[in-house]
């Protein structure tokens, strides 16, 4: 693990040093009665094939966010990591605002491209979850995602999708293309469309969620949603209360499935809350909603009613090679670590 500094910033809320687990935390905003209570548990590992754990999280109020490096040779984990730095001084703030939290995404993605300058294409990292920002009406979070990391939320038993992946598969699915089931055997699910470092612009999906009570919010890289079903991921968030136990169940669940990419959980629970706001509209539809019985598949669209999406990777489909990222694939014993 290569050891990044921080200036005067401890690094402890930085996997893999001991994050603070399931520890009580109330951040206030600086709305006169705005107050978001949390508790939180996370897990992350290399998973049982690779070499390095890629991954990043931050998870210490008002940040919790999970980022998966891609590259070879270590620069995947550069990518996480300096993605992950650009957080740390919101630590402790209560009056973090939603154009603070752009600009960090925007100086991470310079950050990249600069140390990628020369060395190797395709470095990158996804970004997702959830900052504690300072809103029009107090204390909120803040959705983030790029890529294909993911938040979930569970609000009275169902689990959905808050996040919509930017993938070749998601942009096919959103088309009426290919079905659910087939997304999650496609050949091509590891393309992802938009990555933080990348293209000199990144287009972050930044939306507005008001917590309430009893909510319990789950933030992963996709080493725990591609090797575990999403059934299987709410009965552990249903069926666990302690979001600590939850983390380490859902981090088992995925490499008991294979464990074939690093992992990384942040399982956060709702408290308290008095705020009262509602949702901005999500970047895009929920995708996924697994309701107390069985998975939910969204209707697809008739075919007169389907917006032709104009797809990024397009080219070369026959041969199995698209354009965007291309998340390394599964390294097989042959092939190794990159
Ligand atoms: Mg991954």
């Amino acid at each position: 693990m290569t050891a990044l500094t921080f200036g005067s910033i401890d690094p402890s809320p930085w996997w893999p040093r001991p994050v603070d687990l399931a520890t009580w935390v109330v951040v206030e905003g600086t709305g006169a009665t705005a107050t978001i209570e949390v508790r939180f548990g996370t897990a992350s590992h290399t998973g049982l094939v690779r070499d390095l754990n890629e991954d990043r999280l931050l998870a210490s109020t008002p940040v919790f966010v999970v980022a998966d490096g891609m590259g070879g040779h270590e620069a995947g984990e550069v990518a996480s990591s300096v993605t992950v730095e650009r957080f740390l001084p919101f630590l402790g703030r209560a009056d973090v605002t939603r154009d603070e939290v752009a600009k960090a995404i925007a100086d991470a993605n310079a950050e990249v491209r600069r140390r990628s300058e020369g060395i190797i294409d395709g470095i990158g990292t996804t970004l997702a979850g959830l900052v504690v920002v300072d809103g029009v009406g107090g204390a909120e979070f803040l959705g983030i995602n790029v890529g294909d990391s993911r938040v979930y939320r569970l609000r009275a038993g169902r689990m959905e999708q808050l996040s919509v992946d930017h993938s070749y598969v998601q942009e096919l699915l959103s088309a009426g293309r290919i079905t659910r089931g087939e997304a999650d055997s496609h050949p091509q699910r590891n393309v992802i469309t938009r990555a933080v470092g990348v293209d000199p612009e990144v287009e972050p999906d930044l939306w507005t969620i008001s917590p309430d009570p009893g909510e319990r919010y789950l933030v992963s890289s996709d080493g725990l949603h591609g090797e575990v079903d999403a059934e299987s991921i709410a009965g552990v968030l249903r069926g666990v209360d302690d979001c600590q136990v939850a983390a380490d169940e859902l981090l088992r669940l995925a490499l008991e499935s294979g464990g074939r990419d690093n992992v990384s959980v942040i399982v956060l629970d709702v408290i308290g809350t008095d705020t009262d706001l509602s949702d901005t509209s999500p970047p895009a539809p929920v995708v996924v909603e697994v309701p107390l019985e069985g998975v939910v598949v969204p209707e697809r669209p008739a075919a007169d009613e389907i917006e032709q999406v104009p797809l990024t990777p397009t080219e070369e489909t026959a041969s199995g090679v698209a354009t965007g990222v291309l998340i390394e694939d599964v390294p097989s014993a042959d092939k190794g670590q990159s």
